[in-house]
């Protein structure tokens, strides 16, 4: 089984021929990346609403198909679809944010002690790749890449622990978690710190039990770092977020 997370299964970059505004047909999964990440990285602030007819215009995309992205951002809860009002970037409220990190706080510590227990030597070494690639990001500066892998890293260790259940949990709440940290950090900080992934794997790959204490530590400063406050922010142009053709 592989992670597929909203960020995961990102292949292919975004084609010249959209960022250019040509007329070539686009598949719904470089739509779905292109509007998750206009999402994480506050392009699109919550309650923005995402009027079909333009997203259609901008994207050359079909409604039957735009709603098929739309569908799948509302399964991953970055998105609200209401009746007979169309889609709105979700808004998460401070509650649901408090709730989301402690439930994660029960569930990773326990995560990880499986996996000090039971994890192979493969799922050691994903663990050392995967950072490898979150710390190329951060050398890179690259913010998109940055909040993704961050999630995914959580993934992983979720993964390797083997329980169906709590990778499906754990895939709903780091997708919330993506967004909660997208509305409620400042502006410029982080999502997850590399030291923090760094200081775990190092133990991880030991199987020290010093490790789920480690957990729950990084996971209280992503919390901390939230300024939870409600935010107000209105008037974004689809257009000019996607680069739509005039
Ligand atoms: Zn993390």
């Amino acid at each position: 089984m592989s992670v597929t997370s909203p960020s995961v299964k990102r292949k292919k970059k975004v084609s010249p021929a959209i960022e250019s505004g040509s007329k070539r047909s686009v598949d719904t999964a470089e739509v779905h990346e292109r509007i998750w990440s206009a999402i994480m990285d506050h392009s699109l602030p919550p309650e923005t609403r995402l009027v079909e007819g333009d997203l259609c215009e901008i994207f050359g995309l079909g409604r039957t198909r735009l709603r098929q992205v739309l569908q799948r951002l509302a399964h991953e809860r970055v998105v609200t679809l209401m009746h007979n009002r169309g889609a709105t970037v979700s808004r998460p409220s401070v509650r649901e944010a408090r709730e989301v990190f402690v439930a994660r706080r029960i569930i990773e510590a326990h995560i990880v002690e499986i996996f000090i227990k039971s994890a192979s030597r493969r799922d050691i070494k994903r663990l050392q790749e995967h950072l490898a690639r979150e710390e190329e990001a951060w050398r890179n500066g690259e913010r998109r890449a940055i909040l993704k892998l961050s999630g995914e890293f959580h993934l992983l260790l979720a993964e390797a622990a083997g329980n169906t259940i709590l990778l499906e949990m754990m895939r709903d709440l780091v997708s919330r978690s993506s967004l909660i940290i997208a509305v409620y950090r400042s502006p410029g900080a982080s999502p997850c710190p590399p030291d923090a992934h760094r200081e775990l794997t190092a133990t991880l790959e030991k199987r020290e039990r010093t490790a789920i204490r480690l957990m729950t530590q990084h996971l209280d400063h992503v919390f901390e770092d939230l300024e939870l406050a409600e935010r107000i922010d209105t008037g974004v142009d689809l257009k000019s977020v996607f680069g739509a053709r005039q």
